[in-house]
């Protein structure tokens, strides 16, 4: 990571001045993407006052030896003309300004509270396609000058140029050359001549050559359902706070099939009635190509946004974001940042997931941002899931949200029968067989049933280990310390965690053993096993390595949805947002992979999968049936999920968090440091550590520091690591204390750190 330079966000220059009372001088605030960020004032010259504006970018001279860099406004104001050495801006590049003041604002706020440079948070928001004006041409206009408007000029004119001008008045818009030539019929050396005596000048600007042709399926007609009692109570919360006008954070907490999604929709359409547009946040969108449809049938004017869209598509959907054509917007936690003119509605859908927090800088995350930018724009934002965060969870219970709740499924369906497995008594031989008799057997029912089954294993490869059974050697990445995986297909292992890939042994490496051993159950192996006990049964895998094609998604889930497959197995992508009816079985391969994890939120985390996993059974006429093999069936957190418990579930889970101060009790940071010789990163580490430990005493704050230490992934893709935990329940101390290490800390060469606000991954 670059150094970042802390301060003022606005910092007065010590630079000498003198007072001249009268005078003032505009002056704009820049700030850039990489070091010094800034932000520094520029003179905004005569000739570009009235253009600059926040939100664009400008070039200027930057520091001694004036080199000449791109930055982005973040302000203009008028000064008292006594900084005469203001710099001046050299050169406007936008028409418009690149976000509205809303936008900017929240930029602001996520640089400060993120510790991110502004110019790095703008990069953020506004798309790299945007900014590039990807898709799109400059192209020179002609329009007719004031001289054109004296008839007495005019007529002085030579004929053909005359029928000329006369063709560009008419138009009523700017022309292209070219444009003009076909309508005048007329050569290129009359246009020329018009524009050297005065009747027309040209100018430039940039126009987009690409379109999209995607508008969405719109097919079919679904008819709205009537609401349930419960829906139309959840409604009413919510249109009270559409009517109010202010802003308010609202937890609909839905079981799993209680028709969230058509409260949304129903939300959505009185925003529009307003003439305001609704932001719709989804964990990721090829994961759930029909909430994508659902949207799109019922709206006119859709924009769906996902991660894999090109520059021009991204530019193209963002202009028309902004011209207010569009009035709803799906997308992942980027879709947080859309143009709308104005917004109305954000409704933040399974808001617990993980998806929603950035894991590269800025590290945002996208409910944290969608709070404050519906509490700058004044509108509702709406948190839906079946398992709130306990941190959502938590402030809706101490009155900060609204709490509404669907505790029911559509037509009262039953949530389906869970029911554990125990592993230890169930016994399943490494080298056998990983679904044990009463799943094999429920699975045999429900296929000769002609029904559906879903199994979950959140391990992708075949064998999750390779092991000496001589010597002991795990084979392990050279680059990230961390074990690697066996990859049937090409007969291949490779780390999960940087891609290092090498073909399978024969032998250890280490002894010469001949017999490695594989074990560790992965995706592959167990859809090898189900292949073989049920050869007549058409099965798909779904696991990032059978996923990598564009469309592999929906293809995989629109076979399962006609029924020409009958088995879905794969990791966590299969438990979220499917709603297919036919499923009578779910099976959970191993319930405690998630479990046993160095993070305090494995339990939570745990809960989710196994209860958003168990939510896709059920849905149809047929009851549903859920089974988790597990070695701990006793755990609280298999326990709940296994009785559709959340609220117990969360009330013993807060009550264990409560006393370390972890989130949502306390706010936490963590510091990652990472370098190429350990001893140096480990020094660094103690040494940064030992200044936030001494600035912590030294303002009697109360924040807790734990580390530095080895984190769980020792070793990433050649880097070592260590990092540092701090705990407070004073954010604002732990703020200060951050800037503080920020703005006094030089690094290293070859030492890197970073600081992740609210962090997720713990590894
Ligand atoms: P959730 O998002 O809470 O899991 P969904 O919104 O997917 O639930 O709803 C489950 C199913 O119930 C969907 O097929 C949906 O079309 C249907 N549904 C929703 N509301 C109603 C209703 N009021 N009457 C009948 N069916 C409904
Ligand atoms: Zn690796």
């Amino acid at each position: 990571m670059s150094e970042h330079r802390q301060g003022e966000l606005f910092p007065s220059d010590e630079a000498p001045w003198e007072i001249d009372a009268q005078a003032t001088v505009l002056a704009a605030h820049v700030v850039f993407s990489e070091a010094p960020f800034g932000p520094y004032s520029y003179r905004i010259p005569d000739e570009l006052s009235g253009k600059i504006q926040a939100g664009m970018r400008v070039i200027v001279p930057l520091g001694k030896g004036d080199r000449e860099i791109t930055g982005y406004t973040l302000g203009v104001e008028t000064l008292k003309q006594y900084r005469q050495n203001l710099k001046p801006i050299l050169q406007c590049c936008d028409d418009s300004p690149l976000c509205s003041p809303n936008l900017l604002e929240l930029v602001r706020w996520m640089s400060k509270y993120y510790l991110v440079p502004a110019g790095q948070v703008i990069e953020a928001v506004v798309p790299a396609g945007v900014r590039a004006g990807a898709g799109t041409r400059n192209q020179t206009l002609l329009r007719p000058t004031e001289k054109a408007t004296e008839d007495s000029f005019v007529s002085s004119l030579p004929v053909k140029q005359k029928q000329t001008l006369v063709q560009l008045i008419l138009a009523n818009e700017p022309l292209a050359p070219e444009q003009l030539r076909t309508l005048a019929n007329c050569s290129d050396g009359v246009i020329k001549k018009l524009r050297e005596t005065g009747f027309i000048e040209s100018f430039t600007e940039r126009v987009m050559t690409f379109e999209s042709s995607d508008s969405g399926p719109q097919d079919e007609k679904i008819p709205i359902p009537a609401l349930t009692v419960d829906q139309r109570v959840a409604l009413q919360t919510i249109f009270g706070a559409l009517d109010s006008q202010k802003h308010s954070t609202i937890l609909l907490h839905g079981v799993t099939g209680s028709g969230k999604t058509e409260v949304y929709m129903q939300a959505i359409e009185r925003t529009l009635s307003f003439s305001r547009q609704a932001i719709v946040l989804v964990p990721e969108i090829s994961l759930t190509p029909q909430t994508r449809s659902r949207f799109q049938n019922r709206f006119k004017s859709v924009a769906v946004l996902h991660s894999n869209m090109t520059g021009p598509e991204r530019h193209f959907q963002w202009r028309r974001i902004s011209s207010g054509d569009v009035q709803v917007v799906v997308g992942p936690r980027s879709a947080i940042f859309a143009p709308v003119p104005t917004l109305g509605l954000v409704i933040l859908d399974e808001e617990h997931e993980t998806s929603f927090k950035q894991d590269t800088i800025p590290r945002y995350h996208a409910r944290d941002v969608a709070i404050h930018r519906t509490f700058l724009e004044q509108v509702p934002l709406v948190l839906g899931s079946a398992t709130p965060s306990l941190e959502t969870y938590h402030r809706a219970k101490k009155g900060a949200y609204q709490y509404v709740s669907l505790p029911r499924r559509i037509l009262n369906r039953p949530m389906p029968e869970v029911r554990t497995i125990d592993l230890r008594v169930n016994r399943i031989d490494a080298n056998q067989s990983s679904l044990s008799k009463p799943l094999l057997q429920s699975m045999r029912r429900v296929l000769s049933e002609d029904g559906q089954v879903i199994l979950l294993l959140n391990r992708r490869g075949f064998s999750t280990r390779v092991q000496c059974p001589s010597c002991g050697f795990v084979l392990g990445c050279p680059d990230c310390d961390m074990p690697l995986t066996f990859h049937r297909d090409g007969n291949k292992v490779m780390c999960h965690y940087c891609d290092y890939t090498i073909a399978a042994p024969q032998h250890c490496p280490k002894c010469s053993f001949d017999g490695i051993r594989f074990s560790g159950l992965g995706t592959q192996r167990l859809e090898l096993e189900v292949q073989a006990s049920f050869p007549d049964a058409p099965m798909a895998r779904m696991d990032s390595d059978t996923m990598r094609k564009p469309g592999s998604h929906e293809r995989t889930l629109s076979d399962f949805r006609a029924g020409r497959t009958k088995i879905l197995l794969g990791t966590q992508m299969i438990a979220k947002g499917l709603d297919f009816p036919n499923v009578l079985l779910v099976g959970v391969i191993q319930a405690d992979t998630t479990l046993h994890f160095p993070d305090f939120r494995a339990s939570e985390k745990t809960f989710q999968l196994i209860t958003q996993v168990a939510g896709r059974t059920g849905r149809g006429d047929k009851a549903g049936e859920v089974l988790v093999q597990t070695f701990s069936p006793e755990h609280p957190a298999i326990l709940a999920a296994c009785q559709h418990d959340f609220l117990g579930f969360a009330d013993l889970e807060l009550q264990h968090r409560e006393p370390f101060e972890y989130p949502p009790y306390g706010s936490l940071a963590r510091i990652i440091f990472r370098g190429e010789a350990q001893e140096q990163v480990e020094q660094f580490a103690e040494g940064v550590v030992g200044k936030a430990r001494s600035l912590v005493a030294k303002h009697n704050s109360k924040v807790r520091i734990l580390g530095p230490s080895l984190p769980p992934i020792p070793k990433l893709r050649g880097h070592y690591r260590y990092h540092a935990m701090m705990i407070t329940q004073q954010p604002g101390a732990l703020h200060a204390v951050l800037q503080e290490i920020q703005a006094t800390t030089k690094l290293p060469e070859g030492i890197l750190y970073l600081i992740d606000i609210d962090p997720i991954d713990m590894l």
